[in-house]
């Protein structure tokens, strides 16, 4: 959930002190006391990181075109799993979107990590922060505080400079030092050549009971506002991510996110008051209350899909790919290896997943005219299961079997295995 990231600081730079500057005042402060000792000395020195500094660029690796930022040696990636690793972000019933995060993070920094093209960084994981970052918060952190002061004074002479818009959205704030953490994380990108930071989220829509699931549904990629320096890097890498998103999953339907790239000046994550140099984005992975996410035994493969969905995002835009399909370079058994036919809902609903995503690829799911609200890619064997395989039969001349009959299952195969159609 994006809401809570929209720092205390923010609030305070615009005059609107109040609770939250008397509250940030007093937690900055406070902090500042506490690490003045160990960091007085520190806090000139060069970040030690064991991956750092960037390497060689490698002349044999090209990567981009004319219309895309051309990168000229291994893209650095940042993956920062929304939220912290025992703090804040969404809840549905005992599902904690800041554990979601950080499974379909450590998902994609292994897809990255089998790919000698990129060299992957991820901030945490479910239970702890990465040492990296856990020692550069405690030794950088009056620089840190510092930097973000500097950044938040020149960001209020931009805002009046730019006429920057006022945010469609009322952000929740964050509390001052978790604010700081994740302006932390943008200073740390900043200093170690990182080329994009990708941030992990999962939507929710207040006003729905606890335990029951909200009315949208749906992926939406937030983006930095025009006037940030790191805007014009940031705008190709993430239409090429919503292209490739938006194959397996519906723009998200809230009105406000319905164009799928929305930009915005506030949010620390994406480089509010200016302070990103590496393109950012924070990719909303659908919302925490649907079904794939709830349902525990298809969970896993769900995140590990949208991780995977999302390297592939990476690699559209970094070898400039044309006339995108769902069926484009995406093996679905690098996700989860399907054998077994299913027909109902009294097996494994993780083959009901991939039998969802053999239709989704042949352009079968959901079946019209339905939409992808209305059918969700859950691993939930229903109407919308059974009218995509009733479609997918039709259509190559298969009769008087279901889904788990033989020349339905072989077809779906072919389909899932990438054995069905030339690859572009
Ligand atoms: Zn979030």
């Amino acid at each position: 959930m994006r809401r809570f990231i929209f720092s205390a600081l923010i609030i305070a730079m615009i005059g609107g002190a109040g609770w939250y500057g008397a509250m940030l005042l007093q937690t900055t402060s406070s902090l500042n006391l506490a690490a003045t000792a160990s960091t007085a000395a520190s806090s000139t020195q060069t970040t030690t990181v064991s991956e750092a500094p960037a390497p060689a660029p490698d002349p044999s690796l090209t990567f981009g075109s004319p219309q895309a930022p051309v990168f000229t040696q291994k893209p650095r990636i940042l993956i920062i799993p929304g939220h912290e690793p025992d703090y804040g972000g969404a809840q549905f019933g005992s599902l904690n979107e800041r554990d979601m995060t950080a499974e379909l993070g450590v998902d994609l920094q292994q897809f990255l990590d089998q790919d000698p093209n990129y060299q992957a960084f991820i901030t945490r994981s479910d239970t702890a922060w990465n040492p990296t970052f856990a020692n550069y918060f405690t030794t950088d952190w009056n620089a840190i505080v510092a930097w973000e002061a500097a950044a938040r004074k020149n960001g209020t002479m931009l805002a009046a400079l730019k006429d920057s818009p006022t945010p469609a959205i009322q952000h929740n704030a964050a509390e001052a030092d978790v604010a700081l953490r994740l302006y932390g994380v943008t200073k740390w990108a900043d200093e170690n050549n990182i080329d994009l930071m990708i941030h992990i989220h999962f939507n929710d829509y207040p006003g729905h009971p606890d335990g029951v699931p909200g009315e949208y549904s749906g992926v939406v990629i937030y983006t930095p506002a025009a006037q940030y320096d790191n805007s014009s890097s940031t705008q190709p890498i993430a239409q090429a991510m919503l292209r490739r998103l938006a194959l397996y999953n519906p723009i998200d339907d809230l009105p406000i996110e319905s164009t799928g790239i929305v930009q915005d000046p506030e949010l620390i994550a994406i480089g509010a008051n200016n302070t990103a140099k590496p393109a950012s984005m924070l990719i909303e992975y659908n919302y925490i209350y649907e079904p794939q996410f709830v349902n525990s035994a298809v969970r896993s493969v769900a995140l590990k899909d949208l991780a995977y969905q999302t390297y592939l995002g990476l690699q559209d835009f970094y070898t400039n790919a044309q006339n995108v399909s769902a069926l484009t370079n995406y093996f679905p058994a690098n996700v989860y290896r399907w054998t077994t036919p299913v027909s109902d809902n009294s097996g494994d609903p993780n083959d009901v997943y991939a039998l969802q995503t053999a239709l989704i690829m042949d352009g079968d799911f959901p079946p019209a005219p339905l939409t992808g609200y209305d059918c969700p890619h859950s691993g939930f064997f229903g109407t919308c299961t059974q009218n995509a395989v009733q479609a997918l039969q039709a259509k190559y001349g298969i009769t008087g079997e279901d889904a788990s009959g033989p020349h339905t299952f072989a077809l779906l195969q072919k389909i899932y295995n990438g054995e069905m159609t030339p690859r572009s």
